[in-house]
């Protein structure tokens, strides 16, 4: 979308004053609902989401177990409230997507043999929603698994790169998102460096596609260190009146 609003000034600041390489805010706390398995709130800038994990569980329909692993069903959904025009509430083709992405890039990380026939519900319910949802969502979700004590190789993360004003720059705002070139949403698993999930949106040159590539994986190991610092706090606090 075209528009006249500067999103960079004269001196390299954006809208929000971040620079081209800076985060918005972000907070993680652990285990947050008493009857999830596991659970994480997390605040992105203006995005407030909660992301709660139950099971493992049989998997129901029954059609839908794998004898030989769990599945991970995770299950996006955007609250009404979340967005300046309201919402239709219940599931629409971009929050299928979403769900569908997601739950690919967790299955990922899950060792998901030693479930057969389970299923890992991962709900995640945007209740404020300012661009890069998707991101929180998930890193979210890594924490809630990781609360919940399912078994992973590595605690997944995300985290978008974009383009505005011909700039490559970390981790889009909503006027960003709206106004500018491209957005490319990216999650790994810190570990070993494997991209679990990779999308775009609008157009980069190769070497733009490399750079914002390159700049969303270094996003998501700051965000890594946030997520773990927040399951040790829990933790250190149960420790503490224990
Ligand atoms: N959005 C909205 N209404 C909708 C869907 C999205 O206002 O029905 C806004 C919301 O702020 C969201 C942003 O558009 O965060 C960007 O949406 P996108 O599909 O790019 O996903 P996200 O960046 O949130 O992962």
């Amino acid at each position: 979308m075209k528009s006249d609003i500067k999103l960079i000034d004269g001196s390299g600041k954006r809208l929000d004053g971040r620079t081209p390489d800076e985060l918005r805010k972000i907070k993680i706390e652990a285990g947050v609902l008493h009857r999830a398995e596991g659970s994480c709130y997390l605040e992105w800038g203006n995005n407030k989401v909660i992301a709660a994990v139950y099971g493992p569980r049989e998997a129901i329909p029954r059609h839908t177990q794998n004898p030989l692993r769990a599945i991970v069903n995770a299950r996006y959904n955007m609250a009404a409230f979340s967005v300046d025009d309201r919402k239709r509430p219940g599931p629409d083709r971009r929050s299928r997507e979403i769900s569908k992405v997601i739950s690919e890039a967790l299955e990922k990380v899950v060792i998901m043999e030693q479930f057969p026939r389970a299923s890992i519900d991962v709900n995640i319910e945007v209740l404020d929603a300012e661009a890069g949802t998707r991101c929180a969502g998930l890193t979210a979700a890594g924490v809630a698994l990781a609360d919940a004590g399912i078994p992973m190789i590595d605690i997944p993360v995300a985290c978008a790169a974009g383009k505005i004003e011909g700039q490559i720059v970390l981790d889009l705002g909503k006027e960003e998102d709206n106004f500018g070139a491209a957005d490319l949403p990216v999650a790994i698993s810190p570990r070993t460096g494997e991209i679990l999930l990779l999308q775009m949106d609008g157009h980069l040159t190769l070497d733009e596609f490399n750079k914002a590539l390159d700049l969303a994986i270094s996003g998501c190991y700051t965000v890594s260190e946030l997520q773990k610092k927040a399951l040790l706090s829990k933790y250190e606090s149960i420790m503490e009146v224990k």
